[in-house]
């Protein structure tokens, strides 16, 4: 299987290669030459959670050699992951919903940011690398942390966070700023997450400053949703809830469901596009955005605008104007039409926005929800089933109401759950009629006592930890920043 860019299909890199550049010279995406097929459902029902990630990765990334698959899923979905199997359904509310946050952030990026590190060391090995790689992100606030805590201590690699100093909830500011290991950088930046994006791009993208740093022996990569070795892993658990949801007899073999997910870069949504593009029995693809309704307005009308403001929400995650993987999207839906999608992107780079005449595609439904329908749905489903969701899994609960109001469509529905209740416990408790206390660590105590678990040691041991990065820049100093930070420069000062 090779890849190339969705903005020049004439140049083809392996997966290794892909991996390990992230995104392709001409600003493009990877994308595998062509999707490959699920096995038959049945041959698949009796595999466990590693198994099925071990068969759906090594379709793609054939390249690799089994035994590095293997030591990549063994080291990812094992005891980093709470439970059994590191993903939960809990079928409530007529909805199914695929928790995907018992892994060490408390966040669904880690389904993917535990197994990257394992392919990038091998893809590093395999090519003879000599120079250190910098895992350069932008975050909206989880996968930043996903990725510190992935590539943390991992020989032959810096990671370097950046986040919008006012974009991010307490609970993520405070997971990353006390974040361990010797090789990990997190830095603020005064701007929001698409200014964060933006300079993390523009960076990958400056020829000059990319043969400076390998001339000091540095190598840039990305751990953002571009990198085709996030987008895979996340593939696996929809196919995976569709068998568990078969197997406990909850969907008919063969039955078609549709599938939610709360959106902000587009990447998990893909994920799920590409498993039904795989032959899984998916009819729609739900979008949920939030107040910054961004792509619920391009498919209704074509027109992608990012011409207005970035608002704050209590789903920081989806607070996000240009969704970087609506490209792939795009791509895959054009028939494959690179100089198109360059086109495209061109536009919106300079003149914020573009506009895809006659637009029409079947498999993506988009809506979005408000603050107050948030509140009313986290409120709701905590009154009439005890159970919490955390904001941005409430957006796509409320969206998937509204979807099923407008259209009566009764499939059965997979949705993505995204975040634990205990990340974001303010926007929560106040939305179960309970007043917010200060004190964060109070906050996860009501949460708790709400939900009758325990608060998950990932967030309860925050209290005790010291602050290690404390660094705050402009976003026209971030190349500077990086070159700093690479040559020993203290985080904090
Ligand atoms: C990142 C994130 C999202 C959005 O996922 P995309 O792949 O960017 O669309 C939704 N919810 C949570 C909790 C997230 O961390």
């Amino acid at each position: 299987m090779r890849y190339y860019s969705t903005r020049n299909k004439n140049k083809m890199v392996s997966s290794m290669e892909a991996i390990i550049k992230g995104i392709a010279e001409d600003g493009g995406l990877f994308i595998p030459e062509n999707i490959p097929a699920l096995p038959e459902i049945s041959k698949m029902l009796d595999l466990d959670y590693k198994n099925l990630a071990k068969l759906i990765l090594g379709l793609y990334f054939d390249d690799y050699p089994e035994a590095d698959l293997e030591r990549a899923v063994e080291g990812a979905y094992g005891e980093k992951f709470q439970g059994d199997e590191p993903v939960k359904i809990q079928s409530r509310g007529g909805a199914h919903f695929l928790e995907l946050f018992h892994g060490p952030t408390l966040a669904f990026k880690d389904m993917a940011l535990t197994v990257l590190p394992f392919l990038m060391s091998s893809a590093l090995q395999s090519k003879g690398i000599k120079e250190e790689v910098v895992i350069l992100t932008a975050t909206s606030g989880d996968t930043g942390k996903a990725a510190l805590e992935g590539f943390r201590d991992v020989p032959g690699v810096n990671v370097v966070v950046f986040y919008p100093k006012d974009g991010v909830s307490s609970m993520q500011r405070l997971q990353m700023i006390t974040q361990r290991g010797d090789n990990t950088h997190v830095v603020a930046i005064e701007g929001n997450f698409d200014d964060a994006q933006k300079g993390v791009k523009d960076i990958f993208g400056d020829v000059e400053y990319n043969s400076m740093l390998k001339e000091r022996g540095y190598l840039l990569s990305s751990a953002n949703s571009i990198n085709i070795g996030r987008l895979v892993p996340q593939v696996v658990y929809y196919v995976y809830a569709y068998l568990k949801l078969l197997k406990e007899k909850k969907i008919d073999r063969n039955q078609e469901v549709n599938i939610v997910v709360p959106t902000g870069n587009f990447g998990n949504i893909l994920a799920a596009y590409y498993a039904k593009e795989m032959g899984l029995p998916v009819d729609k693809l739900i979008c949920a955005s939030n107040e910054n309704k961004i792509l619920t307005d391009f498919f209704e009308t074509g027109v992608y605008d990012k011409d207005r403001k970035l608002l704050l929400t209590s789903s920081p995650s989806m607070d996000i104007l240009v969704s970087s993987n609506l490209e792939r999207f795009l791509f895959h839906i054009s028939g494959k039409d690179d100089s198109a999608i360059s086109k495209m992107m061109e536009q919106l780079s300079e003149e914020g926005s573009f506009n895809w005449n006659d637009f029409s595609n079947e498999e993506v439904y988009g809506e979005y929800a408000d603050e107050k329908e948030v509140a009313q749905s986290i409120g709701q489903l905590y009154d009439n089933e005890g159970y919490l969701m955390d904001p941005h899994t409430a957006v796509a609960y409320a969206v998937y109401k509204k979807y099923l109001k407008e259209t009566g469509d009764k499939k059965p529905v997979i949705l993505a759950s995204t975040a634990s209740p205990f990340k974001f416990p303010d926007k929560v408790i106040a939305s179960i009629g309970k007043p917010v206390p200060e004190d964060i660590f109070k906050g996860m105590k009501i949460i708790s006592d709400a939900m009758e678990v325990e608060i998950p040691p990932q967030v309860a041991e925050l209290k005790e930890l010291p602050t290690l990065h404390g660094k705050v820049c402009n976003k026209e100093e971030m190349k500077e920043v990086v070159l700093h930070l690479l040559q020993g420069g203290e985080t904090d000062d």
